[in-house]
């Protein structure tokens, strides 16, 4: 189907963008790699009357990766982020970013656009919930920084307000001595994943657990988080049965929906699995193993 009638523009500055958004109002879409509106609109899932195409902006597509503090611009593609040092430097980042779709969608796709779309089954929500990322946005009364875990406020619904755009993900670089790992399954690349697990943890002498992140993708409205799944392991020991014991917790928090990707009990074990297969991988990275992680296929 073709989308229904729009008007396009194209503004050459972020400040040209904002202003054309607030003038056009409620009926207009900032338009990115267009890899998840396009589909929308083609639905007539949406009928904006204005496209403004942000893609060309300058100053959204860096990726800064050397510091403590990493920033990646709203305009950075999934295909340069996995290509990037911050995706060397950070192997959870390079996991995330090489398992979304296929070539195609990566080398136009954009991370901006992947969490103002707040789709409960795209990577970037949730991989950056791992890593306590705060989302920058800039409106019509200047620059605020949400912390990611209130930008999402439901599934395809943030906290950004009419008119503001996302410039921004920034994240602080996690302390030596911890490790993380993303790890999807899918059907296929151009198909999105059925279940997604984010781990990352810090480690006092090689296996004892100084602090936990897990979140779950794929498993409900928005990431799953769970402080009493994390707390199942930090302070204790790394093995299997602690493990598991945060596997189970966090997943009783979960609640896939049974969809064509597969159902509510067949997720819920992959998540299982996709959980310890993550710990294992981020334990080994923390002590300074190179171990691949990713997204699996059928
Ligand atoms: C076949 C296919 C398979 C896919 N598989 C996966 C997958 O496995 N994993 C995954 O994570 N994703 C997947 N995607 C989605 C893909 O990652 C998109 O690139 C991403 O979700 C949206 O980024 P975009 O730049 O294309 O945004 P667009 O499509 O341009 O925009 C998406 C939404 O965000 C808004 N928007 C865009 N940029 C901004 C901004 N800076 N500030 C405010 N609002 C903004 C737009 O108005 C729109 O509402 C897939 C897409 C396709 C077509």
């Amino acid at each position: 189907m073709y989308p229904a009638p729009f008007r396009y523009h194209r503004p050459a500055t972020l400040e040209d963008a904002m202003a054309l958004l607030a003038r056009l109002g409620d009926g207009a879409r900032p338009l990115a790699g267009g890899q998840s509106l396009l589909p929308i609109l083609k639905l007539r899932m949406d009928e904006p009357t204005d496209l403004v195409d942000i893609a060309r902006i300058p100053g959204m597509r860096h990726i800064d990766g050397q510091g403590e503090s990493i920033r990646i611009g709203a305009l950075a593609t999934h295909a340069r982020i996995a290509v990037s040092e911050v995706a060397s430097r950070f192997p959870i980042v390079q996991d995330c970013a090489t398992g979304i779709a296929d070539a195609q969608v990566r080398a136009r796709g954009t991370i901006g656009g992947s969490v103002s779309t707040a789709d409960p089954s795209c990577d970037w929500p949730t991989m950056l919930q791992v890593l306590d990322a705060e989302v920058a946005c800039r409106g019509p009364r200047g620059e605020r920084v949400v912390g990611i875990r209130d930008f999402f406020r439901d599934a395809y619904t943030t906290a950004l307000e009419e008119g503001e755009l996302v410039t921004e993900i920034r994240f602080r670089a996690p302390p030596a001595g911890s490790g993380g790992a993303y790890l999807g399954f899918k059907k296929a690349a151009p198909a999105y994943p059925a279940a997604t697990v984010g781990v990352h943890l810090g480690l006092a002498d090689g296996q004892v657990c100084r602090q936990a992140r897990l979140v779950l993708g794929c498993a409900g409205p928005r990431p799953v988080q769970s402080r009493e799944a994390e707390q199942e392991l930090e302070g204790k020991d790394l093995n299997r049965d602690n493990l598991r014991r945060a596997a189970e917790a966090i997943i009783s928090c979960s609640d896939p929906p049974s969809d064509s990707r597969g159902s509510a009990a067949f997720k819920r074990t992959m998540l299982h699995s996709l959980f310890m297969r993550a710990a294992e991988i981020a334990i080994r990275r923390a002590r300074g193993e190179t171990v691949k992680g990713g997204t699996l296929y059928v």
